[in-house]
């Protein structure tokens, strides 16, 4: 591994996982100190919190690499660092979950993503409210039942920051600016918008295609229609699992609000009120559900909570090395270098 010193000094955190990887601390400190700043005005002590999140890592030597052994973590929901280990911890909670349930017996795996119209910041706590009761009333339903096995369910919630409509933009869906009259450059009209859907993995019998268990694409949205007590049809998507499990279980697994979406350098009124709302709307939420045999195996496998567990021990675990002493390195976060620098050297 080449090091890189500061003034030939101090090494640089460099942090590759097994795949090689790099891990992006430097960025997700970076954005969890902007965050901080953010909630000077929001709520100072979670400010506080959040600038001791990660100010240190403590890392063990292994043959290849380093493994995390040590940090601190705020838990402040919207925390970039945090964020970023609990999506690595759902993402491998939920791939062990159904390679224990695949010992059991064989299932088919359905991706689910159910959304609402988009809305106005004032009306987000209570869509979300109303989302998270009608997804009760889904999971009870007779053929939802009968042919859901298990389920995970996340929560995301995207919010658009462009105030203009950008070329880039206008090209993923040249149609509906067209139908409205609107061109690049002019006002995005989607502008400080959220959009709140819901991520799912479903179980299904290894036979559900070929069975009247089977519940088309018509039929997930006029069941979210009804569950949800709609006047127009919200769009649902639904995805057969074929080939690259691991990569569309890390599609699930994402961030319940992507930084970008909340962090916007070039608007601070916008970041702070952002940042604002969403800490009202998240405070004591369950981003992250398990139900029938995913939540019997989160169980039978011991995991532990998404939200409130342990965020240093969030990949899969490879105890290779049982060396007697391991090396302990230690890595400070230098707000002057905006880097992390090793300390005991
Ligand atoms: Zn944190």
């Amino acid at each position: 591994m080449t090091e890189v010193k500061i003034q030939g000094q101090q090494t640089i955190l460099s942090d590759k996982s097994h795949t090689g990887k790099i891990r992006p601390w430097r960025e997700k400190k970076i954005g969890n100190q902007l965050l901080a700043m953010a909630y000077e005005d929001v709520n100072p002590r979670k400010a506080a919190r959040l600038r001791e999140c990660a100010c240190y890592l403590i890392f063990r030597k292994l043959v290849d690499g380093m493994k995390l052994q040590e940090m601190n973590s705020c838990r402040v929901r919207l925390c970039p660092m945090c964020a970023w280990r609990r999506s690595l911890k759902i993402y491998s909670h939920v791939r062990r979950i159904m390679d224990g349930m695949e010992t059991e017996r064989s299932y088919r795996y359905i991706f689910l993503t159910l959304t609402v119209r988009t809305c106005q910041g004032a009306d987000l706590q209570n869509t979300i409210d109303g989302m998270m009761s009608a997804w009760q009333r889904l999971v009870r339903l007779m053929s939802v039942r009968r042919a859901v096995k298990g389920w995970y369910r996340g929560l995301e919630i995207t919010h658009d920051t462009e105030p203009l409509i950008s070329g880039k933009r206008y090209r993923t869906n040249p149609k509906y600016y067209k139908s409205m009259g609107l061109n690049v450059g002019d006002a995005n009209p989607n502008y400080d918008l959220y959009h709140p859907h819901f991520h799912c993995v479903l179980a299904v019998n290894s036979r559900y295609f070929k069975t009247d268990e089977y519940i088309t694409h018509e039929k997930w949205v006029e069941l979210w229609r009804k569950s949800m007590r709609l006047d127009y049809d919200p769009v649902a998507d639904v995805r057969r699992v074929s080939g690259n499990t691991a990569k569309d279980v890390a599609e699930v697994a994402k961030y319940a609000v992507k930084d970008g979406d909340y962090i916007v350098p070039d608007d601070w009124d916008l970041t702070v009120e952002t940042v604002r709302l969403l800490d009202r709307v998240l405070e004591n939420r369950r981003l992250v559900a398990y139900g029938g045999k995913f939540k019997e195996w989160h169980k039978r496998l011991n995991l532990d909570d998404e939200m409130d567990g342990d965020l240093i021990h969030v990949e899969d675990e490879e105890e290779a090395d049982a060396k007697e002493k391991p090396e302990i390195v230690t890595y400070v976060w230098n707000v002057g270098y905006n880097q992390y620098l090793r300390a005991n050297e």
